[in-house]
């Protein structure tokens, strides 16, 4: 199941990007694996799938340490300063930066353990109060803050729309996620201003997603079955 759900995901992904005249090589898929036991994240790995996400530190160790190295994981849920040293263990990418407290502690321990990350800024594209996030008149000074920041690499930003039912709801909120990441690319704002990433789009919505620019997209459900 999670075999052919993942073949069908990676074959739409190829479709969508040739039809958008994308490179299909340029758009990573996150397997969103929160409350989903281990045996699952092993049936993906067994079908190549590397990248996964998670939303809870102690969740994420825990299954972690079952499933060894060979797996790289991004941080997809609300962090807090008090745990980031646990999260600069295990993630590769912190996708959730929208504090600078936060940021300033992830870099106090990167500092410490001599080791550099990548993050992500998430901006509150769609001001939906219910949603964690960099207001977009913000991102900018943000990004200023954070270049301080010796260990921390900022590749781009993340976003996660306010919901609806229909997918094409979320289409003004990706580009506009899009256009702010192209002025601030101008700016240099970014570690790598030539490629710059941008998470954003899940199992209902990645489509739309990727035809909008996602570098990076978040599927959970439309690959473990749902969540309930
Ligand atoms: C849970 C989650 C996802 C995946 O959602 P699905 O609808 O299951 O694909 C993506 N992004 C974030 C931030 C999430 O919390």
């Amino acid at each position: 199941m999670i075999a052919n759900n993942l073949q069908r995901i990676r074959q739409n992904i190829e479709a969508i990007a040739r039809r958008s005249n994308r490179r299909p090589d340029t758009i990573r898929l996150i397997a969103v694996s929160k409350t989903f036991p281990a045996t699952d994240i092993r049936e993906a790995l067994a079908f190549g799938q590397t990248l996964f996400g998670e939303n809870y530190i102690q969740e994420a160790e825990r299954k972690y340490l079952e499933l060894g190295q060979n797996i790289r994981l991004h941080f997809i849920g609300h962090l807090q300063s008090n745990k980031a040293h646990i999260a600069v263990k295990i993630f590769e990418m912190i996708e959730t930066v929208d504090q600078i407290k936060l940021a300033a502690s992830l870099n106090r321990y990167l500092e410490q353990s001599g080791k550099i990350m990548d993050i992500l800024v998430q901006v509150n594209i769609g001001r939906d109060e219910k949603k964690s996030g960099v207001a977009p008149e913000d991102t900018e000074d943000f990004l200023k803050k954070v270049m301080t920041l010796s260990n921390l690499r900022v590749r781009g930003l993340m976003t996660m729309p306010p919901f609806s039912e229909d997918p094409e709801k979320s289409r003004i909120h990706f580009s506009n996620l899009r256009q702010l990441a192209e002025r601030l690319q101008q700016k240099n704002l970014f570690y790598d201003n030539t490629f710059v990433e941008l998470s954003m789009g899940m199992s209902h919505d990645y489509p739309i997603a990727i035809e909008e620019g996602a570098t990076l997209v978040r599927v959970g459900s439309a690959i473990f079955g749902d969540r309930s």
